[in-house]
């Protein structure tokens, strides 16, 4: 690489995820989008963000970016880029305690929200790259490949487009094993699907940010591509040392990339997996939402959203599970009012691996 503008740092997480909790209003009622979500992503090291669509994934990216549509009624926590927080502090904007609802409310959810995007535009193109599912998010139909870097550089770092770019595109286009005297001065409706998911990435990592948001990237494209970008991604974190969030539905995408993976439900983590438990022959998820998403078995979790999953009069979260749980019904009754009275806590069953599910409390290594 000719340039190297977003430097990966170390000594600290790439990503730092603090107990983030987004909340919207609908209607009457307050909507957790995310509920206390904690995760770090090291240089260097593929995370992989994992549950069913509406577990509140995207909610995560989209706090990450600064794209939280629809002014959310409360946000806590802390999000960090290299240490640096890219979260403004709700205790600057007005908030109070709606009665009847233990939240704490931002009353000016423009004022915060612009503060926001404040603190992630600097960042985002530079320190931060995103590859979406579908290419066409990040490929402008209108203009040629070799234009679409141009306009990238000048919007986020026009000084590497001094004594031109072309070195700069080639390099990190031939990093995506694609020729730019072939591509660069094609449409993207010219390529094929794969090529386009390649400058994607191309364009993601041309600054060479030191977080890579990955949403999906590889639902869209053939066996053959798929198994190249795996390969890509690999070697941007490994070789390259810079983190990456990838958001996946693919169990053995996941299984083959991650380092470490954090399963969510519900706008909750239920569990976090690290790599010497992923590395073992037989994962040994722990909690029962890890096995029916990894096993695509969702009939349970369809019961348990009949049920609902927070309370209806104080909107306290509860395990999403606590109506259909085979071995929470098992237990004395008074077990599993706890599965439907509250945030089930993190339970620290082995160094790598942790767990929101009350059955670990007494019996913390899951033997
Ligand atoms: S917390 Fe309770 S309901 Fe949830 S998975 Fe564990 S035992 Fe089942």
């Amino acid at each position: 690489m000719t340039t190297a503008p977003g430097p990966c740092e170390s000594g600290v997480p790439t990503l730092r995820v603090r107990d983030l909790s987004v909340c919207f209003a609908a209607g009457h009622r307050w909507v957790w989008a995310n509920r206390d979500v904690s995760f770090d992503v090291l240089p260097g090291e593929i995370v992989a963000l994992v549950g069913e669509s509406g577990s509140g994934k995207t909610t995560v990216l989209n706090a990450i970016i600064g794209l939280l549509h629809g002014e959310p009624g409360a946000v806590s926590g802390a999000i960090e880029l290299n240490g640096r927080s890219i979260w403004p502090d709700p205790r600057r904007y007005v908030r109070s305690f709606d009665k009847g609802h233990p939240v704490e409310i931002v009353k000016d959810t423009m004022g915060w929200d612009a503060a926001h995007r404040r603190l992630v535009k600097p960042v985002l193109g530079r320190q931060i790259g995103m590859v979406f599912q579908e290419p066409v998010y990040s490929l402008d139909p209108r203009m040629t490949i070799a234009r679409q870097f141009e306009e990238l550089l000048l919007r986020h770092a026009p000084e590497t487009m001094q004594n031109g770019a072309g070195k700069l595109v080639h390099e990190t286009l031939a990093m995506v094993e694609l020729d730019s005297g072939e591509i660069a001065g094609k449409m993207p409706s010219q390529l094929s699907g794969g090529e386009c998911q390649r400058v994607s990435l191309a364009m993601a990592v041309i600054l060479r940010p030191s977080l890579l948001l990955c949403d999906e990237p590889t639902t869209a494209v053939d066996v053959e591509v798929r198994a190249q970008l795996h390969r890509l991604l690999e070697r941007y974190a490994h070789e390259e040392g810079c983190g990456v969030l990838l958001v996946s539905h693919h169990w053995p995408e996941v299984r083959r990339l991650a380092d470490r993976v954090v399963v969510m439900n519900r706008g909750q983590v239920v569990e976090w997996i690290g790599r010497d438990r992923l590395a073992s022959a037989a994962v040994h998820d722990l909690h029962p939402i890890t096995g029916i998403w990894r096993d695509g078995d969702m009939s349970l979790m369809v019961a348990g959203e009949s049920s609902g999953n927070h309370h209806p009069r104080t909107n306290t979260a509860c395990c999403p599970l606590a109506v259909t749980c085979g071995p929470a019904s098992a237990q004395p009754r008074e077990f599993a009012v706890r599965c439907s009275t509250g945030l089930v806590p993190k339970f620290e069953v082995r160094d790598d691996q942790r767990t929101r599910c009350w059955l670990f409390e007494k019996n913390p290594r899951g033997d």
